[in-house]
């Protein structure tokens, strides 16, 4: 067998085809499409206007078993199904993935674009700044951020009239309010539009967010592994008078904006969720949001390009969209529905949506159903379970691992015992997915070091758990031709009877919702609130926001808690630390111990390898 050369390697070897032919091939009008190079083009959102009356294609949502540092391969798998689908069953097809983040892509896990010969191509431009839509959610963020800190500021050196005065400028005589600042004085209940009938009492309550600083929950974020960022002061400079702060940076994918974009159904809905963001809290106990700030509009200005899907191909030539990119453990894991809603109706009825879901079936599958599904009115057809030989000897007590070292022997020659204990953790991932009532196809991601009777006792566990098939791939070494049988098991799978249903009703007190995953996903035996989760529920409860869905920020490593904790834990409480609101999103997420919402660079990050060649302006390094 020839050796697989690297994805950099493959990647490059492969001319893609024009990307105005793709989008021309997959029956987009010259209109409709805005072209950012050769390799990489936007889709306008008129298109699905246009298609509205064309039946949905099959949609099929990508997961896997609880992750381990020895990769497992979903989006490869995703990559691999849709050429599969595509190139070699000549269906129509898409792939709907997530933008990847520069902090793994120059810090531990390198690029996402897939990996062998089942690929996004060219991979250096999908791995590093696409199309610019992280960079306008960081802009976007961070307008925020400073809103929130200079409204304080001028709020504490100047009088309630001069404020009002500076919010509301003379210009040509009279004064005049902002259609944003109109909308702030509906929500005061203060039904004027002309500046001068406001009375001495309403200018004060309409110039004044009298935020609390200990209650401000927004914070910067930047696209880059930078730990000593986890927390910090602001205000330091004399210019701000002595208003320090405690801050915080998080990565630019656990931004709320972030979350927005991926759950976004229109231009009109994203503005409407931007303007009602919850950045803080009032003294008074009232919600600020950044249409208070005034800021709403700005942000939409921001993000109206990135609203728009980027469209890319495979290596074997299908479609690809690739947009929003939220992390599964810190936020909810899954690309757009707008990329998954155009891609639907663009293949046909016949054709075939192939979405991933970040982490292990626990963490972005779960969310796939309880918030994306609920948003988009969608309903999956099948769900693609993918699981690897050494990661379930790992879920069976295999040793660890250390980057720099070799595999130990455990993962490189054939251990049954090994396999079979770990293949709890596989059983109750298929168990997750049928809680939701769609057909469960595992797809056994083959390595070279795995034995027949390795991946066979996989696929034999697997169907005995209840899935409705199980098959074994080899399309990272052989592309689409090696997920051909998980191409015909998902077809068969998308026309088995399902009953789809969601895990809980969003009216069920926020405990309760907290509870119902704790215990049917995670297997825990209760939640434990701590004293600053209690309060919150309190306050949500109480501001309105209780019927949001969950968004459990919580390790991916684990299906508990805890990160080294294998296989299916049991017996223990999932303590709940905080709880947050991302209104605007339209979810709650509730902090389960503690979760770095930035990582950290490793000794050796990925960024020592990559480099460019100043000659044939070739980056390398990638992975
Ligand atoms: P995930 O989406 O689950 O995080 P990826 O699909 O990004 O995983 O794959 C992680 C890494 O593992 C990539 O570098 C990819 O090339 C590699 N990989 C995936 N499948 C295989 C395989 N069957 N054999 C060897 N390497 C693989």
């Amino acid at each position: 067998q020839t050796p697989v050369p690297s994805d950099i390697a493959i990647s490059r070897s492969c001319v893609p085809k024009p990307i105005d032919h793709l989008a021309r091939e997959v029956g987009l009008l010259t209109d409709e499409v805005e072209l950012y190079g050769k390799t990489k083009a936007k889709v306008q959102l008129k298109t699905i206007k246009r298609l509205q009356t064309q039946p949905d294609g099959k949609y099929v949502v990508v997961t896997g078993i609880t992750p381990t540092p020895l990769g497992e391969g979903k989006s490869t798998t995703t990559i691999g199904l849709v050429q599969a689908l595509g190139a070699h069953m000549n269906l129509n097809v898409f792939a709907c993935v997530r933008q990847p983040s520069q902090g793994p892509t120059f810090g531990i896990k390198g690029g996402a674009a897939g990996g062998g010969y089942s690929q996004v191509i060219p991979m250096e431009e999908f791995n590093l700044h696409l199309t610019g839509d992280i960079h306008a959610i960081t802009a976007a963020n961070n307008l925020v951020a400073a809103a929130i800190d200079a409204r304080m500021f001028h709020e504490s050196t100047q009088s309630d009239k001069a404020l009002y005065n500076r919010l509301v400028p003379l210009s040509g005589g009279n004064r005049k309010f902002s259609p944003i600042q109109i909308n702030r004085l509906k929500k005061l209940g203060i039904e004027k539009t002309d500046p001068s009938t406001l009375t001495e009492e309403e200018i004060t309550r309409f110039a004044r967010l009298d935020i609390e600083p200990s209650s401000i929950t927004w914070q910067r974020v930047l696209d880059t592994n930078d730990r000593f960022l986890r927390k910090i002061t602001v205000g330091q400079s004399p210019t701000e008078k002595g208003h320090t702060r405690e801050a915080q940076f998080d990565i630019t994918v656990a931004s709320e904006i972030m979350a927005v974009l991926a759950l976004t159904s229109s231009l009109e809905d994203m503005r409407q969720r931007l303007a009602k963001m919850v950045v803080a809290t009032s003294r008074s106990g009232q919600p600020i949001t950044t249409e208070d700030l005034g800021v709403s509009g700005a942000l939409t200005v921001l993000m109206k390009d990135a609203i728009k899907p980027n469209l890319m191909q495979t290596l074997e030539g299908n479609p690809v969209f690739v947009h929003a990119g939220p992390f599964a453990n810190i936020a909810h894991g899954n690309s757009s529905i707008l990329a998954d809603k155009i891609a639907l109706k663009l293949v046909g009825p016949e054709g075939f949506v192939v979405t991933e879901a970040g982490f292990g079936a626990d963490i972005g599958m779960e969310k796939f159903f309880n918030i994306k599904c609920r948003y988009s009115g969608l309903r999956p057809h099948v769900v693609v379970l993918v699981a690897t030989v050494r990661a379930l000897k790992m879920h069976g007590g295999g040793p660890t691992v250390t980057a720099g070292m070799p595999l130990p022997k455990e993962y490189i020659e054939e251990n049954l015992e090994l396999l079979e204990k770990g293949c709890s953790n596989m059983r109750k991932q298929i168990e997750n997915a049928q809680h939701f009532g769609v057909p469960v196809v595992v797809a056994v991601n083959a390595f070279k070091t795995d034995t027949e009777a390795e991946l066979d006792l996989i696929c034999s566990i697997a169907k005995a758990a209840g899935a409705f098939d199980a098959v074994r791939c080899s399309h990272w070494a052989e592309g689409g031709a090696g997920a051909v049988a998980l191409g015909q098991a998902v077809q068969r799978a998308s026309v088995a009877p399902s009953n789809f249903k969601f895990l809980y009703d969003l009216e069920l007190p926020i405990a309760d919702k907290i509870r119902i995953i704790a215990q049917t996903i995670y297997g825990a035996d209760d939640i434990e609130l701590l004293p600053e989760a209690q309060h919150k529920v309190e306050l949500y409860t109480k501001q309105g926001f209780s019927s949001l869905p969950i968004c459990m920020a919580k390790t991916h490593l684990s299906l508990s808690h805890e990160a080294d904790k294998k296989g299916v834990p049991t017996g223990y409480i999932l303590p709940i630390r905080d709880i947050r609101a991302s209104v605007g999103a339209g979810f709650l997420y509730p902090l389960v111990g503690t979760m770095p919402t930035i990582p950290g660079l490793p000794t050796r990050p990925c960024f020592y390898d990559i480099d460019l060649d100043p000659e044939t302006e070739q980056v390398n390094g990638l992975f």
